[in-house]
């Protein structure tokens, strides 16, 4: 792939590292390439970050044709930069878009352009410790077009966001409200797909949550509203009586790059993991017995994120004493240990940037 870079001339003042948050901050670069029907994909660039000059007409702002992807840069304790699995991301972009009847951006295209517009913006690279640069490739209609049909003209962006360690004071567990009135999603729709939509539609549970004090919506299948899927932007695990469950990714539940090398790496470590349904009423009775040891969302951003307290139609249950769990915190170290480079990447799941 042929990238044409324009650096930018007014390179922007790098935000304090102790205080970068999340999303909040955008690199110098993006990388943008379109996509024409007939000609395919071109004009593969990295420009300064900018706005993007949209048509009110186009397609993305009125139909919500739209998917996105989220991965990190690492910098190890070396100084160099690394991904994690970055072809999972690939391939999950090109289910996704499938979905959406977007064209697919190619996996090797894929990878080269995020360690492109990675390497441009190598020194917005977080040091301090659990930072990292937030890569958020995205890809959506470009058309005017009112009238519903398929578009011809796609744009594919990356922009970077240096992001702040998750955890800034210690991992604390969340709040989470089992949501028993809206759904996210149902069989045949795209709740396996990573689309903007899925997310809007989902605000008013997450707009709910907040307001009576919890920080997270923990999804229940839309057809019955019975067995427990995942929350919010995580994927979500239950260890109970030792052994692990996890909604099964049957088209309604996003298949986390997370929750997938956790399974892996609980196999390894001699866990019997159930990617089978899981009725809220048992997990509920669960609860009450004290069978339900640790519960943990997991995502790109937290990497973990232990679950203290459960709360479905007013049974509130704490677990594990609000406190993180001993395998959470296992996990979670033993994850972010890879990620940094501080122990041997014996999946063959990094990619180094430079
Ligand atoms: C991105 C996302 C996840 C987590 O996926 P990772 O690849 O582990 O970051 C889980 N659920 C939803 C709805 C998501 O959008």
């Amino acid at each position: 792939m042929d990238i044409k870079i324009t650096k930018t001339a007014h390179p922007k003042e790098k935000p304090d590292q102790k205080a970068l948050g999340f999303g909040k901050y955008m690199s110098d670069h993006m990388f943008l390439m379109d996509y024409t029907e007939g000609i395919g994909w071109h004009d593969a660039r990295i420009v300064p970050y900018a706005p993007i000059p949209m048509d009110p007409g186009a397609v993305a702002l009125h139909y919500a044709q739209e998917t996105f992807e989220g991965l990190k840069a690492y910098r190890t304790a070396e100084g160099k930069i690394q991904l994690f699995r970055p072809e999972m991301n690939a391939r999950r972009m090109i289910n996704s878009n499938r979905r959406l009847c977007m064209p697919p951006f190619p996996e090797d295209m894929f990878i080269e352009a995020v360690k492109a517009i990675v390497t441009v913006d190598a020194d917005w690279v977080p040091s301090a410790p659990g930072a990292s640069l937030y890569i958020r490739p995205f890809m959506f209609t470009t058309e005017c077009q009112l009238s519903l049909h398929n578009s011809k003209e796609f744009l594919f962006c990356i922009i970077c966001s240096p992001s702040g360690a998750y955890y800034e004071e210690g991992i604390n567990p969340v709040k989470i409200l089992v949501e028993d009135e809206y759904v996210r999603a149902v069989k045949g729709g795209t709740g396996f797909a990573k689309c903007g939509g899925n997310y809007a539609g989902a605000m008013i549970g997450q707009e709910k949550a907040e307001a009576m004090g919890y920080s997270q919506v923990l999804w229940l299948d839309g057809q019955e509203r019975k067995y427990v899927e995942e929350v919010g932007g995580m994927n979500i695990m239950f260890k109970i009586n030792g052994e692990i469950w996890t909604a099964p990714c049957e088209g309604t539940v996003l298949p986390g790059v997370t929750r997938d090398s956790m399974i892996t790496i609980l196999k390894e470590w001699g866990y019997n993991v159930r990617e089978e349904r899981l009725s809220i009423d048992d997990l509920m009775a669960y609860c009450e017995k004290g069978q339900v040891e640790e519960i943990f969302g997991t995502g790109t951003a937290a990497v973990i994120s232990p679950v203290g307290v459960l709360n479905y139609r007013g049974n509130v249950q704490t677990i594990n004493n609000n406190e993180i769990g001993e395998l959470s915190l296992k996990l979670y170290t033993y994850l972010t240990d890879l990620q940094w480079g501080r122990i041997p990447d014996t999946h063959g799941w990094i990619v180094p940037v430079c």
